[in-house]
């Protein structure tokens, strides 16, 4: 007869404090790469003094962490929570590290707000050797660890220890290292974003527990009293159709219309366009961007807003003007939500379209079946139709554009930048940029042939730039005070045709006079209104870049 046995493991409980101890000093050495990284650069503090400092910012962070462990420190709560904090850490080292990005709230906002096939394209090995690396090896150890039985009030004065603790030891060695902390912070403003997992912390309870002036209550309208002003006394017997581009991700500098020594706007440079070469974008980042253009407020008023107001779009709508949004990208971030608008993603074209992502040229081809269905007597005042671009949407540049399209080569390839060198990467966002001058040209293309029954003018602008390894620094979404030029100096090109110019009484050899005027995101929705001849008392001249050219 053969004996049975059981094996039994009786492991030993380990100790809830040990266990938030082990993952904050964790969290603060390995989930900090891209600090230490950042910190070893800095000129401030090198060699043995470095090292002293370092070691100290890590404790500094250490404490921090096991503060906020210690309100999750409960038998049910502390494993999720510092799983979650192991992923937060990961995924934001691996982004820092490959992207020179840091976690501040609008860059929350945008990885909420990103779509499956933008994330896809951002997948890579790197990010998952870095999530197994640093979140899930300790999660390995941490889940099996077995908790002890505690009543609620041994936790609760374990937690309160574990509390003031932390606090002690993060007070404490930041008074020891004041001098160069401080000056570090103040010289280094981003510094603060790079403190992993308190960025992610910080940003998430930013947008949902800390009350903030962030705007409340009912949507305010606005431009309620807006109408056409006639023009010239006259009704146009072909009304205006304004075809308003937004680009994306396109920066000022890669436009051979700017002084961009690489040809990448070929076809623009033969039509009759303005390219005007100081603009600033409202944001680095669409979710930042997108609603501050279309708003009246200008990028301060708009930050500090309390309340949310109807925008742009709306107001051409309360002139009685037909109004359209097509969108070939993740979404209008609620701009259109009052206006007839359609999106690309369902179209079935594959001329156009492959895996799900269709070319920017693809809102041309339904256009006019779209348009058709706004109602007839809006579009015999006018029409103003919104084509929100995929453009330049990185870090997978060159699956922006078709072959034809590929001028610059050899392009980068990898959707981790890190491992293209940097011409490569600059060769494929050049040919991103050769292809927006081409889908520029065909909606110039497309106005032309609508002569014959509308007056036809195209304004262009993107919503951020974006960096392309200068300092070390790809992709967009930096702080808007600490953000490189790249970022946010963004094209904004008019066209206007030969009836447009008429009826308006704005000239493209005056707008041309003024192309290096300082302007910005601030001018969209004023400059909008006065070339769409809206009055109304939400409209102010001074913002409109047209008005200094009406007439002349
Ligand atoms: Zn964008």
């Amino acid at each position: 007869m053969r004996l049975m046995f059981t094996q039994v493991h009786l492991r030993t409980p380990r100790s809830p404090a040990l266990i938030v101890l082990l993952a904050s000093v964790w969290l603060a050495v390995a989930g900090n790469l891209a600090l230490w990284q950042t910190l070893s650069r800095l000129p401030d503090i090198a060699g043995i003094r470095g090292l002293v400092f370092s070691a100290a910012f890590a404790l500094i962070i250490a404490g921090a962490v096991t503060v906020v462990l210690s309100l999750f420190a409960w038998r049910w709560t502390l494993k999720p929570a510092i799983s979650l904090l192991l992923l937060l850490a990961a995924f934001a080292t691996y982004y820092m590290v490959m992207y020179g990005i840091v976690v501040d709230t609008p860059m929350v906002i945008n990885v909420f707000q990103t779509d499956v096939r933008e994330a896809r394209d951002q997948l890579s090995w790197q990010l998952l050797v870095s999530v197994l690396v640093l979140a899930v090896l300790p999660m390995v150890w941490l889940w099996p660890q077995v908790l002890p039985k505690q009543t609620w009030r041994q936790q609760v004065l374990r937690n309160a220890a574990l509390f003031i603790g932390g606090l002690v030891v993060t007070i404490g060695t930041t008074l020891g290292v004041f001098q160069d902390f401080s000056s570090l912070m103040r010289n280094y403003t981003d510094l603060r974003y790079k403190i992993n997992p308190l960025n992610s912390v910080y940003a998430v309870l930013d947008l949902t527990v800390i009350p903030s002036d962030r705007p409340s209550g009912p949507l305010q309208p606005l431009g309620v009293d807006a109408a056409i002003a006639p023009r010239g006394g006259a009704v146009p017997q072909r009304p205006p159709l304004l075809v308003f581009v937004v680009g994306e991700t396109a920066r000022s500098q890669n436009f051979s219309l700017n002084g961009y020594e690489r040809v990448t706007n070929p076809k623009l440079a033969q039509e009759n366009v303005t390219s005007f070469t100081q603009v600033r974008s409202c944001g680095t980042s669409t979710a930042e961007s997108l609603p501050c253009m279309f708003s009246h407020l200008g990028r301060d008023a708009f930050q500090s807003r309390k309340q949310e107001f109807e925008n742009l779009l709306d107001v051409l709508q309360h002139a009685g003007y037909a109004v359209l949004w097509i969108d070939n990208q993740s979404g209008c971030k609620d701009q259109c939500i009052r206006i007839p608008n359609t999106n690309t993603s369902a179209l079935k074209m594959p001329e156009h379209c492959e895996n799900g992502e269709c070319r920017d040229t693809v809102m041309l081809t339904h256009i006019e079946e779209a348009l058709a269905k706004l109602p007839t007597e809006r579009r015999a005042r006018g029409t103003v139709v919104v084509m929100h671009q995929m453009g330049s949407h990185g870090p997978a540049y060159f699956k922006r554009t078709p072959d034809a399209f590929k001028k610059f080569t050899p392009e980068c390839t990898d959707t981790s930048l890190s491992r293209c060198d940097r011409q490569q990467i600059v060769n494929a966002y050049d040919n991103t940029i050769v292809f927006t001058d081409h889908f520029l040209s065909q909606v110039i293309a497309w106005l032309k042939r609508q002569e014959k029954t509308s007056t036809p003018a195209m304004l262009y602008v993107s919503d951020h730039g974006e960096s392309l390894g200068e300092k070390n620094i790809y992709l967009h979404g930096m702080p808007y005070n600490v953000a490189p030029p790249e970022q946010t100096q963004v094209p904004l090109i008019t066209w206007l045709s030969p009836g447009f110019e008429q009826l308006s009484r704005v000239s493209t050899r005056c707008l041309q006079s003024q192309r290096d005027k300082p302007l910005s995101h601030d001018h969209l929705f004023h400059s909008v209104l006065g070339l769409m001849a809206v009055k109304t008392t939400a409209y102010q001249r001074e913002l409109d870049f047209f008005a200094p050219c009406e007439g002349r």
